[in-house]
Parts: structure tokens; sequence; C-alpha cells
């Protein structure tokens, strides 16, 4: 069979995208590439996850298994991920063979909180102060420059909050330096923030970027409860966000969806913290309240289509369903008139792990009920 020339015109309906990672986010991506005809190959070392419960075919190996990613990439037409903490050496497996969107570049800054941090910087996005941690003294001595409070982090694998500890008091310092691994650390300003806010964009094989509305995240125990869409913010600062976002995906030469996680400070500015180059737990309101989701906007991307319209028809309040609560809660979310309710079809429901999310629509810009859905709690 050949294949279609995959540099630089549009995959055909037909082909295969493969998606390395099979959690909800290579689900959701796999179930918005079926509706624009392609079908999707899954690779994880996970059976039935979620993934591959709708992808039309799947790999069930670990990451390491270079032979096993060799085959993948002759049955597929043009790779992706869905998580940022796949091994680059996966990613090398597979270059030269395969396409790989996004590549090496946007996986490699991102995965590690210092070049992400120098990265921000350089595409223009103001972050607060930070240091890299390799030992003690390091440490003693940023937090002499620093200052306290401030919150030190391990540069790597680090999600949900794990991997991290807020100094407050010089005592606090070594035993959280002994106690994160693995090591080099990082030490940033505690940001006295009043909200959290992200950003979501997508940039095309042809370099043409469209981003969201801004979306204000609520955290419960570590993990994304609520997103707001549209955030409830002055216009210049809700520019701001689309402006950084944009940014960041030009100047990481992303083919895909990049979010851009960032803090907003109580003048009104904004300073970026996380990127993650592929669709993001605070766009899944987009499934239902945007014209072009953001699943949809990262096939397209991967598939060299122009982008869709990121316009939002209504407001959303997104919320996530975790762990034994969400399960209780299903039933309710799938019986409500005004959510549109999302299920991963993971096995178990452990605590902390996302089962599925509520989508609940509001009138358009109607500010009064994003505030009482705010105040409801969902
Ligand atoms: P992260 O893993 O960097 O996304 O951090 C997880 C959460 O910790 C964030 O969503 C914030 O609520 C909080 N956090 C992280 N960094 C800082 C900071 N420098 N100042 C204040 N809070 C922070």
């Amino acid at each position: 069979m050949t294949r279609p020339d995959v540099a630089s015109s549009p995959l055909p309906p037909g082909s295969t995208i493969g998606i390395l990672g099979s959690g909800q986010l290579g689900r959701m991506s796999a179930i918005a590439a079926a509706r624009l005809g392609y079908r999707t190959h899954v690779f994880g070392p996970e059976p039935d996850s979620p993934g591959m419960q709708v992808a039309t075919a799947h790999t069930l190996a670990a990451y390491e298994d270079v032979e096993a990613l060799r085959r993948f990439a002759g049955e597929v037409d043009v790779a992706t991920f869905e998580f940022e903490n796949v091994p680059l050496a996966t990613l090398e497996a597979l270059d030269g063979r395969v396409p790989c969107r996004p590549g090496l570049k946007a996986l490699s800054i991102c995965q590690d909180r210092v070049t992400e941090k120098r990265f921000l910087a350089e595409a223009g996005v103001p972050v607060a102060p930070w240091r890299e941690i390799r030992t003690e003294s390091e440490l003693q001595a940023a937090i002499a420059e620093i200052g306290l409070p401030a919150v030190l982090k391990t540069t790597r694998l680090g999600y949900d909050g794990r991997g991290q500890a807020v100094l407050r008091r010089p005592e606090d310092a070594a035993a959280a330096f002994a106690r994160l691994e693995p090591k080099p650390l990082i030490l940033e300003a505690f940001v006295p923030f009043v909200a959290e806010i992200s950003g979501i964009a997508a940039r095309g094989l042809d370099g043409a970027v469209e981003t969201y509305d801004a979306i204000e995240n609520r955290h419960r125990h570590h993990i994304l409860d609520l997103s707001f869409a549209p955030a409830r913010l002055p216009a210049a600062a809700a520019e701001a966000v689309r402006a950084h976002v944009a940014q960041v995906a030009a100047a990481l030469d992303l083919v895909g969806v990049v979010a851009l996680e960032m803090f907003l400070l109580p003048d009104g500015s904004l300073l970026g913290n996380e990127i993650a180059p592929r669709p993001h737990n605070s766009g899944h309101w987009t499934m239902d309240a945007c014209l072009c989701s953001q699943f949809e906007q990262h096939v397209r991307a991967v598939a060299g289509l122009p982008l869709g319209s990121p316009a939002r028809h209504r407001d959303a309040v997104m919320h996530n369903l975790v762990g034994p609560e969400g399960l209780a809660a299903w039933p309710d979310m799938v019986a409500r008139r005004d959510v549109v309710a999302h299920w991963y079809g993971k096995a178990e429901a452990r605590p902390g792990r996302k089962l599925g999310h509520a989508n609940r629509l509001l009138s358009l810009d109607s500010l009064a009920s994003l505030d009482k859905a705010a105040a409801e709690g969902f």
C-alpha cells in the first residue's frame, strides 16, 4: 500500500492516526478522528484502557518496546501522543518512520520544568522567579534570593500536585529537599494568585493558530474539579491569555493542541506556570460548547486538515467525575437535561482517578448564570 504524502497534504479519509497513550485523552481524540473518517491505532501498556475501547486497532506494549513501536510506525500514517511523559526514546524509535505531531521539540521542552520556564520567558510569557536546585546549599541560596513562602518541585514527572512542597519557614527546606525525587528540583516564588486560568490553542500544519476563550479552573485535592468558560476576567486579561498561548504554540513549532496554565494576580496580570502540548482537561467543555472541540482541532492539525472554528456557542462549566464520588454522581449527571455527560470506561473507580466529566451548558454571555453555577458548585 502506498502512503499518502503526509508531509504537506491532508490525510485522506480512511487513513490511520496512531496515538501513543490510551487514557481518556486518546479516547476522546479517537472519537473525534472517527467522526472525520479516520481510523485510529492506540499504543499503550494497559489492556482494555479507555483509548483501546474505541480505537480501530491497538498495540498492547510497553513504551520501551522498540520492536512493537516499529510495527506500530508501519501501520499508521501519522502519530501523536496523549500525554507529555511519553519517553523521548519512544518518539525517537518512530523518528524517520512516520511523522510525529507534535514532534520531539515540544515534548522535550514540556517534560522538564526548567526548560519549560526558560522557553516560556523566551516566548514572551512572564513567569514567577525561579531557580534550578541541585544541592541543599543551592536551595539555601535560592531561598535567600527568592524569599519564603516558595514552592519546591521536581523538574520531571510531576502532575496533579505530586512532586512538590510549599516551603513556609526556613526549617521546611531540608526535609522537602530530602523527600522530593528525582533531582534536580526547581524553587519557584509562591504566587498569591486570585484564580488559576488556562488558555488553549491549536496550530495547524500550515502554521495557522486558533485559540479558545480563556478558562477559569478550580481544583479540589490538587485535581481539577471545575472549569468555567469563559473565565470571568477583564477583557484585557482574557485577550492576554489568548495571545500568550498563541505565542507558545508558534514558538514550539507545534502541530496540534497546546494548553498553557497561568496564574491571575490581584492586579490583573498573568504569570505562566505549565505547558501541556496536547488536549487538556480544562478544555473538555469545548466538546459541547464550541463549534470545533479541542479534540477535533487536534485531529485536524495532526491530519493536516484546516483548523475548525473555536467559537463558543454556549457558556459552560465542566465538572470532573473523580473516584467513587464521581461514580456516585454519574446517574444524576446522565439524567440532567442541562448537562452533557462523558464517561471514560475505566475498570476501577479508585480514589483520585478521573472517570468522566460533565459539561453543564449555560446561556451564551450570561455572567449571572456563570456566577450562579460557581456559587452552586457546578
Ligand atoms: P503544577 O504541578 O505546577 O501545575 O502545580 C499544581 C498546583 O499547585 C497549581 O495548580 C497551583 O494551585 C499550585 N502551585 C503551583 N505552583 C505554585 C506557585 N509557584 N505558587 C502558588 N501555587 C502554586
